[in-house]
């Protein structure tokens, strides 16, 4: 049996799919033998049956991808958030608080130095010791809890040296005479009560030691910075880059400030700065890792 070109034409679909009978297959392959013009519409038709094949396949496998990629940032997100807010309640609990004078605190001096006495429980002790503008020097000393571990150590009433004598140093750090030594004040570190004498002369008309504020500093220059960028951000929206990336440095200043106010709420003089700012730091940069995080998750969506 032979077959026109049009006959072949309108069988090629069913053929390419192997829905013919071996008749009309058989009749349908002999016409290709001798005619390349249906030979060649078979081959489109082949190729037009098996790209979108293959594209939709491609395109699923990209949709996967990027579900997949998407799911674990939003993972990452979460991880970071827990991470942020794990570093605030750390400084919370391990922040010093400072207990006022404990009543049976006496400061006793030796040949070798000066010392305190209680009895009292806390977590650790500070002294300071700080230089008098007219000379010699004045020691401020405070007994600190944490609310992580508050009296975790008995003072039992043994002698903790606050300074000790030229005579006994061993040449490691400053050491002290007894002459420059004016007086010892308790400080409770409120920033409001005044410190209490425990030895020596009183120091001009009250003593009160002040709270560090490099951390209030710190928050407004942050609120500076990120109000700048932001605002950059903002002027630079039409060319969207350039804003991107402004809105990205902006991030930062305004994780830190979240951080500082999510453990220190707007009291930010402190008397444990050094102690406390390498926790505030970690929880803003698990922020800033959280903030660029969703940045790109949003600006994905858009897209
Ligand atoms: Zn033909």
């Amino acid at each position: 049996m032979t077959l026109s070109c049009p006959i072949v034409r309108d069988l090629l679909p069913l053929y390419a799919e192997n829905m013919t009978s071996a008749e009309s297959r058989e009749a349908v392959e002999a016409h290709l033998k001798t005619c390349p013009a249906c030979r060649k519409a078979l081959a489109e038709l082949q190729t037009g049956i098996d790209v979108p094949r293959t594209v939709i396949a491609a395109q699923l496998q990209r949709i996967r991808r990027v579900l997949r990629l998407r799911w674990l940032r939003g993972v990452l997100l979460a991880a970071c958030i827990a991470l942020a807010a794990a570093f605030c309640v750390m400084e919370v609990l391990q922040r010093p608080y400072y207990l006022p004078c404990p009543d049976d605190l006496r400061v006793t001096e030796n040949e070798t130095g000066i010392y305190f006495v209680t009895d009292a429980v806390c977590d650790g002790w500070v002294s300071q010791i700080s230089p008098e503008a007219d000379g010699g020097y004045v020691v401020f000393l405070s007994l600190e809890n944490t609310r992580l571990s508050a009296g975790r150590i008995a003072l039992k009433g043994e002698p903790h040296y606050l300074v000790k004598w030229r005579v006994n140093a061993h040449g490691n750090g400053k050491t002290y005479s007894r002459d420059e030594l004016r007086a010892i004040y308790y400080s409770p570190n409120d920033g409001h009560t005044d410190a209490v004498l425990l030895w020596g002369t009183p120091v001009a008309d009250g003593v009160q030691s002040l709270p560090r504020l490099a951390l209030t500093y710190y928050l407004l220059i942050a609120v500076a910075l990120a109000v700048l960028f932001g605002v950059l951000a903002l002027v630079f929206r039409r060319e969207r880059r350039l804003s991107r990336i402004m809105l990205c440095v902006a991030l930062a200043p305004l994780s830190f400030c979240i951080a500082v106010l999510a453990t220190r709420g707007f009291e930010t003089a402190t008397y444990s700065l050094t102690q406390e700012l390498p926790l505030i730091g970690w929880a803003s940069l698990a922020l800033y890792a959280a903030a660029l995080l969703a940045m790109g998750l949003i600006w994905e969506r858009k897209a």
